[in-house]
């Protein structure tokens, strides 16, 4: 499980966060709503050890004390990061990404395995190893990003925005990916714009405002909620 206790993130003289409390177990999948600049993204890259502001609170995961830990680390124990903008590197082939995904410890060890494992889930990419990711499509590309944050063999999978630029369609099928990461025991915590598609399948969901958790419930609940209705979903 990953948690996060109390979390607040400053930057200089602004606090994008405060006392933020989020959980995430294996096989859940939860997502982070708010509105720009609410500090969603801030959230994650603080549980990845990518964040440049100061952090204070607790963030742990199975246990393990993330706090101040350097993201390679973080990396090791089981936390992965698809980065908003995917983070593919895109003058390399797709075998080549997915081979630079399982770069820890961790995931060297059963790189074969896991290897098998994102080629399952994403058949595409098994057929297009040889292809250079910067011809691929946004969904193909976003697949890529997946499998190889996928690669380090992450037992909490996160996503900033995964859908951003992705068609109706192709956002359907990613929500759809994400739904079989959760069905192999891995919890995924995402931030999304697109509210409705997200809620859909996610278990849970927080919404942050001026950077507070305001809200939490289950996605069930949040969907039928009149205000995130109204602010999220279009409804009203
Ligand atoms: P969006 O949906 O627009 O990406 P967000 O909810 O993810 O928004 P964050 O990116 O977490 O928001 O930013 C929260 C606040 O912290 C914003 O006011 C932002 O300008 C500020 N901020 C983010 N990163 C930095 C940084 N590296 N230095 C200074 N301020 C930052």
């Amino acid at each position: 499980m990953l948690e996060l206790n109390n979390v607040t993130v400053s930057y200089g003289q602004h606090r994008a966060l405060e006392n933020a409390s989020v959980k995430v177990s294996k096989g859940e999948i939860v997502v982070i709503l708010g509105a720009n600049g609410a500090g969603k993204s801030t959230l994650l890259k603080a549980a990845s050890g990518i964040c440049e502001g100061v952090v204070a609170g607790e963030i742990r995961l199975e246990g393990t004390d993330l706090l101040g830990l350097p993201a390679n680390k973080i990396v090791d124990v089981g936390l992965a990061l698809v980065p908003e903008g995917r983070g593919v590197f895109p003058d390399l082939s797709v075998r080549e990404n997915l081979t630079l995904g399982a770069y820890s410890a961790r995931a060297r060890e059963d790189e074969r395995v896991t290897l098998e494992r994102v080629f399952t889930l994403f058949p595409k990419l098994s057929e297009r190893t040889k292809q250079i990711v910067g011809t691929m499509s946004g969904g193909e590309q976003q697949m890529v990003a997946i499998g190889r944050a996928m690669m380090s063999n992450p037992t909490i999978l996160t996503l900033d925005e995964p859908s951003l630029g992705l068609s109706p369609l192709l956002s359907k099928e990613l929500f759809q990916n994400l739904a079989r990461v959760k069905d192999l025991g891995i919890g995924v915590l995402m931030v999304e714009q697109n509210a409705k598609q997200s809620l859909a399948i996610a278990d849970r969901g927080y919404l942050i405002e001026n950077a507070r958790v305001v809200h939490e419930d289950s996605a069930a609940n949040l969907m039928r909620d009149p205000a995130v209705q109204a602010a999220y979903l279009g409804v009203g």
